[in-house]
């Protein structure tokens, strides 16, 4: 049974708990001191039985939470029948999952892969030979127009065009061909596409960046130049999409649809690592045998979880519940007592909050954290609230109120 009982206190645990947990782990992350054991739905337990409101949900990855029973039967059911077969040979659970995906973008064709920032580079490498095969543009002089503040991964060629230095700075030599634009400045990104430009690469609503919502019509805007000027639409809709903002992907709120949609995250469950680029023949057929892959992308086990995701998507249900909730949230957000926010951005059940004063998001994440609610900062000064979709009215208001709370610590 999913349980709503309140949260309880948090239990810090011993130094030496957490010194041994990274005796032998590289330090590429600084998680907040808790050390989970257990999860169902939006609840997570610590290893001392504490419990907690997840809202973060693995930054999206959990959009149906912990563990949800559609999603583990059908886990359970493909784990003793075939977990991997490597792409050398077919197997019986690719046909339903690239179709079905295909299905719910509106396109072709789905090539899968595992991590997001696999399907990132996936999304690069057929927009950089598509511009080559279809438009013309010499092999090696290829670009593609980014934005400011963008997180689309951590490999090499990813962080080569990242404005945070924390994740670019020190991996050089950096892979060339990306154009930096302010981030929702259309009169920029149309005059940084030229000849040899093959794509614009955008996220909808940039996630890691603190939840910054475009201006209104930006999406829309985007879609036009690159029609006007025969490049490619890229949208990574890895955190925005599957649900998240009341919508299946992002991009509907400005009724756009790009070329390609590059997803991960909550494709996967909440169980495995699983993600897809989905586009038209045009653009996906400048793969060929040999041409790009991976071992593990589109095995069968995670093609049965996706299936099952993108079922329970197809279904319709999550996404008006995203955005009823998040109207909730937002009201909430709203009605918070005058100076505990210096502002926030929501779009269906994803909100980024800028904490008023100099205390950092840090601080207030870790307030959150004393009082049973797990969430993130980013950039300093934000938060960011992505509670799972089967939270409910009486726990968002739970989530408002430690907020509130937390806030005024
Ligand atoms: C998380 C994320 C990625 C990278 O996904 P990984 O699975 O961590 O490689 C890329 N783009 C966006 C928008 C993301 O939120």
């Amino acid at each position: 049974m999913p349980a709503t009982t309140a949260p309880t206190a948090h239990h810090v645990p011993a130094a030496e708990e957490l010194a041994a947990l990274y005796a032998h782990a590289a330090h590429n992350y600084a998680p907040l001191p808790v050390v989970l054991a257990h999860g169902e739905g939006a609840w997570v337990t610590d290893t001392a039985g504490r419990r907690y409101l997840d809202a973060l949900a693995g930054y999206s990855a959990l959009n149906f939470g912990h563990r949800h029973p559609r999603l583990t039967a059908a886990a359970h059911e493909q784990l003793d029948r075939l977990t991997l077969v490597s792409r050398a040979f077919d197997h019986d659970r690719f046909a339903a999952f690239t179709g079905e995906l295909a299905a719910l973008c509106g396109k072709d064709a789905v090539l899968p892969m595992n991590t997001g920032a696999e399907a990132v580079e996936t999304a690069l490498k057929a927009a950089r030979r598509w511009g080559h095969q279809r438009r013309g543009i010499p092999d090696g002089t290829a670009r593609v127009v980014v934005a400011a503040g963008n997180f689309h991964g951590r490999t090499t060629t990813i962080v080569s065009f990242s404005t945070d230095p924390d994740a670019r700075s020190g991996y050089g030599p950096y892979t060339p061909g990306f154009d930096v634009v302010p981030y929702g400045d259309l009169a920029a990104l149309e005059a940084a596409i030229g000849d040899d430009t093959c794509a614009v690469l955008l996220e909808p609503i940039q996630g890691e960046g603190g939840v910054i919502l475009p201006p209104e019509g930006y999406l829309r805007g985007v879609r036009e130049a690159c029609d006007r000027h025969g490049v490619l639409f890229l949208a990574d809709e890895i955190q925005s999409g599957l649900g998240r903002t009341g919508r299946t992907f992002a991009c509907e709120h400005e009724d756009v649809v790009p070329d390609v949609y590059i997803l991960g995250k909550a494709l996967g469950g909440g169980i495995l690592p699983l993600s897809a680029i989905v586009a038209d023949r045009e653009v996906m057929d400048v793969f060929t045998p040999g041409s790009h892959g991976s071992t593990f992308g589109g095995n069968p086990l995670a093609c049965v979880v996706g299936t099952e995701v993108v079922r329970m998507l197809s279904e319709g249900g999550w996404q008006p519940r995203a955005a009823a909730l998040g109207a909730r949230l937002e009201a909430g957000l709203a009605a918070l007592p005058e100076g505990l926010l210096a502002g926030f951005r929501v779009r269906g059940l994803w909100a980024g909050l800028d904490v008023a004063g100099d205390r950092t998001g840090r601080q207030v994440c870790e307030a959150l954290l004393s009082r049973g609610v797990l969430a993130k900062d980013t950039h300093g000064a934000t938060i960011r609230l992505a509670p799972p979709l089967v939270i409910t009215e009486d726990e968002i208001d739970l989530l408002v109120t430690t907020l509130a709370e937390a806030l005024a610590d």
